[in-house]
Protein backbone atom coordinates (compact mmCIF):
# COMPACT_ATOMS: atom_id res chain seq x y z
CA UNK A 1 0.00 0.00 0.00
CA UNK A 2 2.70 2.43 0.91
CA UNK A 3 4.84 1.53 -1.97
CA UNK A 4 1.28 2.20 -4.12
CA UNK A 5 1.08 5.52 -2.48
CA UNK A 6 4.52 6.30 -3.03
CA UNK A 7 4.15 5.87 -6.56
CA UNK A 8 1.30 8.02 -7.06
CA UNK A 9 2.65 10.38 -5.66
CA UNK A 10 5.54 10.53 -7.66
CA UNK A 11 3.29 10.04 -11.24
CA UNK A 12 1.34 13.08 -9.79
CA UNK A 13 4.36 15.26 -9.20
CA UNK A 14 5.66 13.95 -12.17
CA UNK A 15 2.55 15.03 -14.19
CA UNK A 16 2.78 18.60 -12.84
CA UNK A 17 6.51 19.16 -13.33
CA UNK A 18 5.56 17.86 -17.08
CA UNK A 19 2.11 20.48 -17.00
CA UNK A 20 4.42 23.10 -15.90
CA UNK A 21 6.90 22.31 -18.43
CA UNK A 22 4.98 22.19 -21.34
CA UNK A 23 2.66 25.44 -19.96
CA UNK A 24 5.75 27.67 -19.83
CA UNK A 25 7.63 26.43 -23.16
CA UNK A 26 4.22 27.58 -24.77
CA UNK A 27 4.10 30.55 -23.20
CA UNK A 28 7.70 31.51 -23.78
CA UNK A 29 6.80 30.28 -28.08
CA UNK A 30 3.41 32.88 -27.18
CA UNK A 31 5.49 35.87 -25.55
CA UNK A 32 8.52 35.76 -27.02
CA UNK A 33 7.92 35.69 -30.63
CA UNK A 34 10.97 37.58 -32.00
CA UNK A 35 13.48 35.27 -29.94
CA UNK A 36 11.60 32.07 -31.21
CA UNK A 37 11.77 33.55 -34.90
CA UNK A 38 14.94 34.62 -34.83
CA UNK A 39 16.29 31.74 -33.29
CA UNK A 40 14.41 29.44 -36.49
CA UNK A 41 15.47 31.72 -38.98
CA UNK A 42 19.11 31.73 -37.50
CA UNK A 43 19.23 28.43 -37.63
CA UNK A 44 17.85 27.86 -41.30
CA UNK A 45 20.00 30.92 -42.34
CA UNK A 46 23.17 28.78 -41.43
CA UNK A 47 21.87 25.78 -43.69
CA UNK A 48 20.95 28.59 -46.53
CA UNK A 49 24.53 29.55 -46.09
CA UNK A 50 26.16 26.32 -45.98
CA UNK A 51 24.34 25.19 -49.33
CA UNK A 52 24.79 28.54 -51.22
CA UNK A 53 28.88 28.27 -50.53
CA UNK A 54 28.62 24.61 -51.58
CA UNK A 55 26.97 25.71 -54.89
CA UNK A 56 29.50 29.06 -55.49
CA UNK A 57 32.14 26.59 -55.15
CA UNK A 58 30.88 24.34 -57.71
CA UNK A 59 30.02 27.20 -59.97
CA UNK A 60 32.86 28.64 -59.83
CA UNK A 61 35.20 25.20 -60.64
CA UNK A 62 32.47 24.92 -63.62
CA UNK A 63 32.85 28.51 -65.02
CA UNK A 64 37.16 28.07 -64.94
CA UNK A 65 36.42 24.55 -66.79
CA UNK A 66 33.95 25.86 -69.50
CA UNK A 67 36.28 29.18 -69.54
CA UNK A 68 39.26 27.21 -69.79
CA UNK A 69 37.92 25.38 -72.89
CA UNK A 70 37.16 28.51 -74.95
CA UNK A 71 39.73 31.18 -74.18
CA UNK A 72 42.12 30.65 -77.56
CA UNK A 73 45.31 32.50 -75.49
CA UNK A 74 44.69 32.56 -71.69
CA UNK A 75 43.86 36.44 -70.90
CA UNK A 76 40.42 35.83 -70.02
CA UNK A 77 39.22 38.54 -67.81
CA UNK A 78 38.60 37.24 -64.06
CA UNK A 79 35.29 37.43 -63.01
CA UNK A 80 34.49 37.47 -59.48
CA UNK A 81 31.56 35.71 -58.71
CA UNK A 82 30.86 37.46 -55.06
CA UNK A 83 31.13 41.00 -56.29
CA UNK A 84 28.09 43.06 -55.74
CA UNK A 85 26.71 46.08 -57.17
CA UNK A 86 27.83 48.13 -53.58
CA UNK A 87 31.42 46.55 -53.97
CA UNK A 88 31.77 47.23 -57.86
CA UNK A 89 33.62 50.43 -58.88
CA UNK A 90 31.40 53.29 -58.79
CA UNK A 91 31.36 54.41 -62.36
CA UNK A 92 27.78 54.64 -62.42
CA UNK A 93 28.19 57.08 -59.57
CA UNK A 94 28.43 60.61 -59.93
CA UNK A 95 32.04 62.51 -58.94
CA UNK A 96 31.16 64.56 -55.52
CA UNK A 97 32.19 67.74 -56.86
CA UNK A 98 29.62 67.47 -59.43
CA UNK A 99 27.69 70.49 -59.98
CA UNK A 100 23.72 70.56 -60.75
CA UNK A 101 21.39 73.10 -60.95
CA UNK A 102 18.59 74.01 -58.43
CA UNK A 103 16.38 73.78 -61.42
CA UNK A 104 17.20 70.16 -62.47
CA UNK A 105 16.41 67.20 -60.91
CA UNK A 106 18.47 65.77 -57.80
CA UNK A 107 20.96 63.17 -59.30
CA UNK A 108 20.14 59.46 -57.99
CA UNK A 109 23.57 58.39 -57.33
CA UNK A 110 26.30 60.39 -55.83
CA UNK A 111 30.01 59.62 -54.96
CA UNK A 112 29.31 61.03 -51.63
CA UNK A 113 27.01 57.90 -50.51
CA UNK A 114 29.83 56.12 -49.91
CA UNK A 115 28.74 52.81 -49.54
CA UNK A 116 29.31 51.19 -46.06
CA UNK A 117 28.02 53.25 -43.03
CA UNK A 118 29.32 53.32 -39.42
CA UNK A 119 26.68 51.91 -37.14
CA UNK A 120 26.55 53.58 -34.29
CA UNK A 121 23.54 51.86 -31.19
CA UNK A 122 25.08 53.77 -28.35
CA UNK A 123 22.28 55.79 -26.53
CA UNK A 124 21.76 59.79 -26.81
CA UNK A 125 18.64 61.15 -25.64
CA UNK A 126 16.34 63.41 -28.07
CA UNK A 127 17.61 66.56 -26.75
CA UNK A 128 21.27 65.65 -27.81
CA UNK A 129 19.99 64.64 -31.29
CA UNK A 130 17.83 67.91 -32.24
CA UNK A 131 20.71 69.91 -30.94
CA UNK A 132 23.18 68.58 -32.90
CA UNK A 133 20.76 68.76 -36.18
CA UNK A 134 19.99 72.62 -35.39
CA UNK A 135 22.50 74.33 -34.12
CA UNK A 136 24.01 76.68 -36.76
CA UNK A 137 22.08 77.09 -39.77
CA UNK A 138 19.45 74.65 -39.19
CA UNK A 139 18.11 73.49 -42.94
CA UNK A 140 15.28 71.04 -40.41
CA UNK A 141 12.03 72.83 -40.29
CA UNK A 142 9.84 71.68 -37.09
CA UNK A 143 7.91 68.33 -37.81
CA UNK A 144 11.20 67.17 -39.24
CA UNK A 145 10.81 68.39 -43.14
CA UNK A 146 13.92 68.72 -45.02
CA UNK A 147 14.68 69.33 -48.88
CA UNK A 148 17.37 70.11 -51.18
CA UNK A 149 18.01 73.52 -51.88
CA UNK A 150 20.36 72.57 -55.03
CA UNK A 151 18.69 70.55 -56.96
CA UNK A 152 14.86 69.51 -57.13
CA UNK A 153 14.46 66.21 -55.15
CA UNK A 154 13.34 63.10 -57.52
CA UNK A 155 11.18 62.01 -54.54
CA UNK A 156 9.05 63.54 -51.73
CA UNK A 157 9.46 60.72 -49.04
CA UNK A 158 7.15 60.05 -46.28
CA UNK A 159 9.38 58.16 -43.40
CA UNK A 160 6.36 56.19 -41.30
CA UNK A 161 7.62 55.05 -38.05
CA UNK A 162 4.99 52.64 -35.90
CA UNK A 163 5.76 52.85 -32.05
CA UNK A 164 5.16 52.10 -28.54
CA UNK A 165 7.59 52.66 -25.58
CA UNK A 166 10.57 51.98 -27.26
CA UNK A 167 11.71 55.99 -26.69
CA UNK A 168 15.27 54.73 -26.51
CA UNK A 169 15.40 53.85 -30.19
CA UNK A 170 14.45 56.74 -32.05
CA UNK A 171 16.93 59.56 -31.37
CA UNK A 172 19.69 56.44 -32.09
CA UNK A 173 17.67 55.71 -35.63
CA UNK A 174 17.22 59.72 -36.45
CA UNK A 175 20.82 60.77 -36.07
CA UNK A 176 21.66 57.56 -38.46
CA UNK A 177 19.10 58.09 -41.28
CA UNK A 178 18.88 61.89 -41.58
CA UNK A 179 22.20 62.26 -42.85
CA UNK A 180 21.94 59.51 -45.20
CA UNK A 181 18.29 60.79 -46.74
CA UNK A 182 19.75 64.26 -47.11
CA UNK A 183 23.10 62.65 -49.00
CA UNK A 184 20.65 61.01 -50.44
CA UNK A 185 18.94 64.32 -51.82
CA UNK A 186 15.43 63.31 -50.99
CA UNK A 187 12.59 65.51 -49.77
CA UNK A 188 11.40 64.20 -46.44
CA UNK A 189 9.46 63.97 -42.89
CA UNK A 190 9.31 61.89 -40.30
CA UNK A 191 6.02 60.72 -38.89
CA UNK A 192 6.25 58.36 -35.80
CA UNK A 193 2.40 56.73 -35.23
CA UNK A 194 2.10 56.04 -31.61
CA UNK A 195 -0.19 53.63 -30.56
CA UNK A 196 -1.98 54.15 -27.13
CA UNK A 197 -4.82 52.23 -25.19
CA UNK A 198 -3.88 48.65 -24.41
CA UNK A 199 -4.54 46.50 -27.18
CA UNK A 200 -1.66 44.28 -28.89
CA UNK A 201 0.77 46.28 -30.80
CA UNK A 202 -1.05 46.75 -34.21
CA UNK A 203 1.73 47.71 -36.73
CA UNK A 204 0.34 47.90 -40.06
CA UNK A 205 -2.87 49.84 -38.62
CA UNK A 206 0.17 52.29 -37.49
CA UNK A 207 1.10 52.57 -40.78
CA UNK A 208 -2.39 53.13 -42.30
CA UNK A 209 -3.23 56.04 -39.83
CA UNK A 210 0.22 57.07 -40.62
CA UNK A 211 -0.45 57.10 -44.47
CA UNK A 212 -3.15 58.96 -44.24
CA UNK A 213 -1.93 61.88 -41.80
CA UNK A 214 0.99 62.71 -43.72
CA UNK A 215 -1.23 63.19 -46.86
CA UNK A 216 -2.87 65.65 -45.25
CA UNK A 217 0.12 66.98 -44.50
CA UNK A 218 2.15 67.23 -48.21
CA UNK A 219 1.43 65.57 -51.17
CA UNK A 220 4.08 62.75 -50.77
CA UNK A 221 4.75 60.37 -53.68
CA UNK A 222 6.96 57.88 -52.03
CA UNK A 223 6.22 56.23 -48.44
CA UNK A 224 8.76 53.94 -46.56
CA UNK A 225 7.47 51.77 -43.92
CA UNK A 226 10.25 51.90 -40.86
CA UNK A 227 10.57 49.84 -38.50
CA UNK A 228 12.58 52.19 -34.76
CA UNK A 229 14.79 49.24 -34.70
CA UNK A 230 16.37 49.46 -37.60
CA UNK A 231 19.78 50.89 -39.01
CA UNK A 232 21.00 50.97 -42.46
CA UNK A 233 24.21 49.57 -43.01
CA UNK A 234 24.83 50.90 -46.85
CA UNK A 235 24.15 54.80 -47.61
CA UNK A 236 23.63 53.28 -51.00
CA UNK A 237 20.56 51.69 -50.36
CA UNK A 238 18.26 54.62 -51.95
CA UNK A 239 15.06 55.17 -49.77
CA UNK A 240 13.39 56.68 -53.20
CA UNK A 241 10.32 54.52 -54.86
CA UNK A 242 10.57 52.36 -57.70
CA UNK A 243 8.11 50.82 -60.59
CA UNK A 244 7.25 48.45 -58.18
CA UNK A 245 6.79 48.22 -54.58
CA UNK A 246 10.70 47.63 -52.96
CA UNK A 247 11.35 45.63 -49.76
CA UNK A 248 14.82 47.75 -48.39
CA UNK A 249 15.53 45.36 -45.30
CA UNK A 250 16.77 42.23 -46.84
CA UNK A 251 20.20 40.88 -45.11
CA UNK A 252 19.56 41.45 -41.32
CA UNK A 253 21.80 40.92 -38.73
CA UNK A 254 19.78 38.84 -36.86
CA UNK A 255 19.30 36.72 -39.61
CA UNK A 256 22.75 36.00 -40.43
CA UNK A 257 22.24 38.19 -43.18
CA UNK A 258 20.27 36.13 -45.10
CA UNK A 259 16.82 36.53 -46.39
CA UNK A 260 14.87 34.31 -44.10
CA UNK A 261 12.50 33.06 -46.52
CA UNK A 262 11.59 34.91 -50.53
CA UNK A 263 8.43 36.44 -49.28
CA UNK A 264 9.78 38.72 -46.34
CA UNK A 265 8.98 41.64 -46.32
CA UNK A 266 9.54 42.86 -42.94
CA UNK A 267 11.90 45.85 -41.44
CA UNK A 268 11.95 48.28 -43.82
CA UNK A 269 9.68 48.93 -46.60
CA UNK A 270 8.13 51.07 -49.32
CA UNK A 271 6.18 52.24 -52.02
CA UNK A 272 4.34 55.02 -54.17
CA UNK A 273 1.06 56.34 -53.01
CA UNK A 274 -0.22 55.34 -56.12
CA UNK A 275 0.87 51.64 -55.23
CA UNK A 276 -0.25 51.71 -51.81
CA UNK A 277 -3.44 53.27 -52.53
CA UNK A 278 -3.84 50.77 -55.03
CA UNK A 279 -3.26 47.99 -52.83
CA UNK A 280 -5.90 49.40 -50.30
CA UNK A 281 -3.06 49.87 -47.54
CA UNK A 282 -2.33 47.66 -44.79
CA UNK A 283 -4.53 45.09 -42.94
CA UNK A 284 -5.54 46.11 -40.07
CA UNK A 285 -6.43 42.56 -38.75
CA UNK A 286 -3.13 41.66 -37.40
CA UNK A 287 -3.09 42.58 -33.48
CA UNK A 288 0.18 41.47 -32.00
CA UNK A 289 3.36 40.50 -33.51
CA UNK A 290 3.91 38.73 -37.14
CA UNK A 291 2.24 38.48 -40.32
CA UNK A 292 0.94 41.92 -41.21
CA UNK A 293 4.41 42.16 -43.76
CA UNK A 294 3.16 38.42 -44.93
CA UNK A 295 -0.15 39.70 -45.87
CA UNK A 296 1.03 43.16 -47.47
CA UNK A 297 3.23 40.94 -49.48
CA UNK A 298 0.04 38.76 -50.68
CA UNK A 299 -1.73 42.44 -51.48
CA UNK A 300 1.39 43.36 -53.77
CA UNK A 301 1.35 40.24 -55.49
CA UNK A 302 -2.67 40.37 -56.05
CA UNK A 303 -2.43 43.93 -57.57
CA UNK A 304 0.00 42.23 -60.37
CA UNK A 305 3.53 43.72 -59.09
CA UNK A 306 6.66 42.15 -58.45
CA UNK A 307 9.07 43.26 -55.47
CA UNK A 308 12.18 44.96 -55.96
CA UNK A 309 14.98 44.91 -53.70
CA UNK A 310 18.66 46.24 -53.56
CA UNK A 311 21.54 44.27 -54.35
CA UNK A 312 24.35 42.62 -52.75
CA UNK A 313 25.37 44.20 -49.57
CA UNK A 314 22.94 47.68 -49.95
CA UNK A 315 20.03 45.64 -48.14
CA UNK A 316 22.48 45.18 -45.09
CA UNK A 317 20.94 46.01 -41.54
CA UNK A 318 21.64 45.92 -38.00
CA UNK A 319 18.56 46.28 -35.54
CA UNK A 320 18.94 47.88 -31.83
CA UNK A 321 19.00 44.98 -29.15
CA UNK A 322 16.04 45.11 -26.82
CA UNK A 323 13.93 43.09 -24.93
CA UNK A 324 10.89 41.70 -26.27
CA UNK A 325 8.74 42.21 -23.07
CA UNK A 326 5.29 42.44 -23.49
CA UNK A 327 5.15 41.48 -26.86
CA UNK A 328 2.31 39.29 -27.85
CA UNK A 329 2.65 37.07 -30.91
CA UNK A 330 -0.48 36.85 -33.20
CA UNK A 331 -1.47 33.39 -33.68
CA UNK A 332 -4.26 33.50 -35.57
CA UNK A 333 -2.19 35.07 -38.23
CA UNK A 334 -1.89 31.62 -40.73
CA UNK A 335 -5.78 31.66 -40.62
CA UNK A 336 -5.88 35.15 -41.61
CA UNK A 337 -3.19 35.14 -44.60
CA UNK A 338 -5.04 32.02 -46.16
CA UNK A 339 -8.20 35.25 -46.95
CA UNK A 340 -5.88 37.43 -47.80
CA UNK A 341 -7.26 37.96 -51.29
CA UNK A 342 -10.88 38.34 -50.36
CA UNK A 343 -10.06 40.77 -47.12
CA UNK A 344 -7.95 43.12 -48.91
CA UNK A 345 -11.09 44.70 -50.94
CA UNK A 346 -12.77 45.28 -47.05
CA UNK A 347 -9.71 45.45 -44.96
CA UNK A 348 -7.45 48.08 -45.04
CA UNK A 349 -7.73 51.81 -45.79
CA UNK A 350 -11.07 51.95 -46.70
CA UNK A 351 -12.40 50.29 -43.03
CA UNK A 352 -10.55 52.03 -41.35
CA UNK A 353 -11.40 55.13 -38.81
CA UNK A 354 -10.02 56.95 -35.40
CA UNK A 355 -8.61 59.76 -33.71
CA UNK A 356 -5.17 61.10 -33.69
CA UNK A 357 -3.83 63.27 -31.76
CA UNK A 358 -1.37 65.19 -33.84
CA UNK A 359 2.23 67.20 -32.62
CA UNK A 360 4.85 68.79 -34.68
CA UNK A 361 8.26 68.29 -32.37
CA UNK A 362 11.58 69.33 -33.62
CA UNK A 363 12.52 66.51 -36.22
CA UNK A 364 9.44 64.56 -36.05
CA UNK A 365 5.36 64.69 -36.14
CA UNK A 366 4.07 62.92 -33.43
CA UNK A 367 0.47 60.79 -34.08
CA UNK A 368 -1.11 59.24 -31.06
CA UNK A 369 -3.98 57.19 -31.34
CA UNK A 370 -5.61 54.57 -29.31
CA UNK A 371 -6.26 51.53 -31.06
CA UNK A 372 -9.10 49.49 -30.96
CA UNK A 373 -11.12 46.42 -33.06
CA UNK A 374 -13.82 48.59 -33.71
CA UNK A 375 -12.41 51.10 -35.47
CA UNK A 376 -11.83 48.79 -38.59
CA UNK A 377 -14.96 46.37 -38.33
CA UNK A 378 -14.02 43.28 -40.37
CA UNK A 379 -15.77 39.84 -40.79
CA UNK A 380 -14.27 36.93 -38.94
CA UNK A 381 -12.33 34.68 -41.39
C1 LIG B 1 6.09 36.57 -39.44
C2 LIG B 1 6.51 37.87 -40.08
C3 LIG B 1 7.94 38.19 -39.69
C4 LIG B 1 8.83 37.02 -40.06
C5 LIG B 1 10.28 37.25 -39.71
C6 LIG B 1 7.06 35.47 -39.80
O1 LIG B 1 6.70 34.28 -39.12
O2 LIG B 1 4.78 36.21 -39.88
O3 LIG B 1 5.66 38.89 -39.66
O4 LIG B 1 8.39 39.34 -40.35
O5 LIG B 1 8.37 35.84 -39.41
O6 LIG B 1 10.50 37.47 -38.37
Amino acid sequence: LLFCRRLLTRSFLGLIFLFSLSTSALYFIYSAPGIVNEYVFMVQARGIQIRENVKNIGAQVLEQVVRGAYSVNGTDYSYDFNMSESDAPPTTYLPEDFTYLPSQVCPERMLSMKGRLEVNMSEVSLEEVERSFLEGEPSIATGGYWKPNDCLPRWKVAILVPFRNRHEHLPILLRHLVPVLQKQRLQFAFYLIEQGGTEPFNRAMLFNVGFKEAMKDIDWDCLIFHDVDHLMENDRNYYGCTDMPRHFAVKLDKYSYMLPYNEFFGGVSGMTVKQFKKINGFPNAFWGWGGEDDDLWNRVRYANYTVSRPRGDQGRYMSIPHHHRGEVQFLGRYSLLRHSKERQKVDGLNNLNYSPLVSRRPLYTNITVSLSRKLAPIADY
